[in-house]
């Protein structure tokens, strides 16, 4: 190996602790084994499916390394081909860890596919993951409509009573799973009393038969919370949205212990979902350094979007964490933090529009999304969230079109329930076109 020049023993020699979390963010680790970019001020991207060997020894040692950190460590990896490593995807992975808080982070090629594969690692046929009711939309098709295929069981319920664990818990129980706050209405789990019921439940069972709590933290971002330090087993993220910050790239996470990498490794390679190392190097060049800036904005100005709309009479109610007075709002208050300390409540909101029956809330709900649609300049009907523009959706016509109407409010939703994802603009825009597009209905 090359000796180190003097730039690189300076740069590796810098006491990364002594700074803040945003301050990281952009730096990320100095100094990476994952590849020696240390002249890059920007790390190049590397776009390359395979990888030449020196020598068939060194093939066989790249293969033996793989997916075997219990007896390799983490030292330099020998890459082979992009499907089972290569060096953008191993660093922003590198970054994703540290910033989650957790001992490692595995890259996917969409939040679905890490959905899907921490559920597939730790799931088997006979098993049952329990879950939150209300749910992302194709984590509950993923849940409801293949799991059954596979005979692992799925039971929803009610987790804003973490007590409820008690009752529905079996000994084929396997996962327990849920966002929070939960896409779309906003309600609040705390992450530290499921934890701690969880760790209860497992004194008494063997290590195979362990109950995880995984949770998706999309709605998020690390910046406003971070299960680890809760107490969760399982992060998982679509870095498709805040993280990536800009609805340019697709991507997911699965962020957890050491202990899981080289499974998750072992899956991601012969499932298939990985992340394009374009926009591995995307998210780690642009979404990441900007994650704090993003999202301390657009905390303030959803705090102001939704105070506006909590006291506008054709809105019958408002679910945005940092409200007073709404259900959860104490838990998010002790959970939602960012990284110097402070409450940040996030950037989605949810609002249920006024009706005298639910067809008619949904009849408004259509009509104000067409205006929107239409004649709002800061908003845009759109799925998604975390972009740098307002996105706004209507839940039961568009992401939850999978639940039938006569089963909306056993999932939580409303018929004229509408989701906000806050963007970049101007607060004071959003608040003007909000205002005009509420005067349609
Ligand atoms: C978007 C989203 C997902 C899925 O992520 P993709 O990157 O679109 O596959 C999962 N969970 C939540 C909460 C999301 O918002």
């Amino acid at each position: 190996m090359a000796e180190k020049t003097k730039e690189q023993i300076k740069i590796g020699g810098i006491d990364e602790t002594k700074y803040s979390m945003d301050t990281h963010l952009i730096y990320g680790k100095s100094v990476s084994d994952k590849w020696d970019y240390s002249h890059h001020v920007t790390a190049p991207i590397s776009s390359s499916t395979t990888f030449r060997l020196d020598s068939v020894e060194r093939g066989a040692q790249g293969f033996m390394q793989f997916a075997n950190t219990e007896e390799f460590g983490d030292k330099a990896p020998i890459f082979i081909y992009d499907r089972l490593g290569e060096p953008n995807k191993d660093m922003l992975e590198e970054n994703l860890a540290y910033v989650e808080k957790g001992e490692m982070a595995v890259s996917f090629a969409s939040g679905m596919g890490a959905i899907a594969a921490v559920l597939g690692i730790l799931t088997k046929p006979g098993d049952e993951i329990i879950s939150h009711n209300t749910l992302y939309g194709c984590t509950l098709s993923l849940l409801s409509n293949w799991y059954p295929r596979y005979n692992i069981k799925w039971s929803p319920f009610d987790l804003t009573d973490p007590a409820n664990i008690y009752n529905f818990v079996t000994p084929n129980t396997k996962v327990i799973y849920f966002e929070s706050p939960a896409n779309p209405n906003l309600e609040i789990i705390d992450i530290e009393v499921v934890s701690k019921i969880v760790k209860e439940l497992n004194k008494d069972r063997s290590e195979a038969d362990k109950i995880y709590v995984v949770i998706d933290n999309t709605f998020s971002t690390p910046f406003c919370q971070r299960p680890i330090e809760h107490g969760a087993d399982f992060v998982v993220h679509s870095l498709t949205k805040g993280i990536g910050g800009f609805g340019t790239d697709m991507g997911g996470a699965v962020i957890g212990r050491k202990k899981f990498q080289d499974v998750l490794h072992l899956y991601r390679k012969d499932f298939g979902a990985v992340l394009n190392p374009k926009s591995a190097w995307s998210i780690l060049t642009y979404g990441l350094p900007s994650l704090a800036l993003r999202q301390r904005h657009q905390i303030k100005t959803a705090v102001r979007v939704a105070e506006f709309l909590n006291s506008h009479p054709k809105i019958e109610f408002v679910n945005y964490p940092g409200l007073p007075n709404r259900k959860g709002y104490e838990t998010a208050k002790k959970q939602m933090i960012d990284f110097n300390g402070n409450f940040a409540p996030g950037s989605m909101i949810y609002f249920v529009l006024k009706g005298a029956t639910p067809a008619e809330s949904k009849e408004y709900g259509i009509k104000f999304m067409d205006y929107v649609a239409n004649r709002a300049y800061t908003m845009t009907l759109a799925v998604s969230l975390g972009h740098t523009r307002t996105l706004i959706e209507h839940p039961a016509s568009m992401t939850h079109s999978v639940v039938p109407p006569e089963k909306l409010a056993e999932r939580g939703l409303d018929a004229g329930g509408i989701r906000l994802a806050i963007g970049l603009e101007n607060p004071d825009d959003i608040l003007l076109d909000l205002d005009e597009s509420l005067k349609v209905i």
